[in-house]
């Protein structure tokens, strides 16, 4: 069967954005705020000459507080337990923040593989100091993205895809 890529990230960050940029239609609910969302969460993608399927493990997701960094730590185990490569999505807009770390560090022992992506580089020249600091994550390379934009996922998936 196909690999498995799951995307894994805090609320907001634009994982469903993300999966309908690579899935190449509309059908994982993009929200302007963090909320409870049953979005469709997989899809087969081709990629040259690579097929995978890619979850989206914010398929639910909470309203605030302590229960973001419970509900990552479930999101990260799901892909832990089902992925043959992790996406794990951040934000350059929201920056880095504790549960980032803290979910970093279950990826970095878990020995699976991670692509790390930050999304919302929607100007690549003004946001790369700030795609540096997630070096900060121990997890490897930070690549720049626009989900919105389709900018930088030809090389995103090339790291991806690198894994299988
Ligand atoms: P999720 O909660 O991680 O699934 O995030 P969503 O995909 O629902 O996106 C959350 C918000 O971020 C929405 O308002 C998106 O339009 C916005 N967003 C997603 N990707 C980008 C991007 O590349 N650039 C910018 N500026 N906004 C984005
Ligand atoms: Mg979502």
């Amino acid at each position: 069967s196909k690999p498995v890529v799951a995307v894994v990230g805090r609320p907001n960050v634009g994982k469903s954005t993300l999966f309908n940029a690579l899935a190449g239609e509309m059908i994982s609910i993009v929200k302007d705020t963090p909320g409870v969302t049953r979005d469709r969460i997989y899809a087969d993608v081709s990629w040259l000459d690579k097929e995978f399927t890619l979850i989206d493990t914010g398929g639910i997701e909470p309203e605030s507080g302590d229960v973001i960094l419970s509900q990552m730590r479930e999101q990260a185990q799901i892909a832990i337990d089902t992925a043959d490569v992790i996406l794990f999505l951040t934000d350059v807009r929201q920056g880095l923040v504790d549960a980032d770390f803290k979910v970093a560090d279950m990826l970095r022992r878990s020995q699976k593989p991670v692509v790390l992506a930050v999304n919302k580089v929607d100007n690549f020249e003004k946001f790369m100091p700030d795609v540096y600091e997630f070096y900060n994550l121990g997890i490897g390379e930070p690549k720049p993205i626009s989900a919105a934009g389709k900018q930088g996922l030809g090389d995103l998936l090339d790291c991806v895809a690198d894994h299988f």
